[in-house]
């Protein structure tokens, strides 16, 4: 039986075969989205919707700060 446990309500989440890495699942449960972070043994973890951008420009705010 290859299951995994849901983080949120801590329900079995069964699965037919070994789930990838990635892929993502939804708690028939509570329905909370989840994402394998481990396949042997299969761990759940949420999975989050917005997408995590890799490549944030930095802002060259450097320079001198005068006071008085
Ligand atoms: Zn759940």
């Amino acid at each position: 039986m290859l299951t995994g446990i849901c983080p949120e309500c801590d329900a079995a989440v069964r699965f037919s075969s070994i789930p990838d890495l990635g892929y993502r699942v939804m708690c028939p449960s509570c329905r909370s989205m989840l994402i394998i972070t481990s396949s042997h043994p299969i761990v759940l973890d949420w999975a989050f919707v917005e997408p995590i951008d890799m490549s944030i420009p930095e802002d060259d705010r450097g320079g001198p700060i005068w006071s008085g």
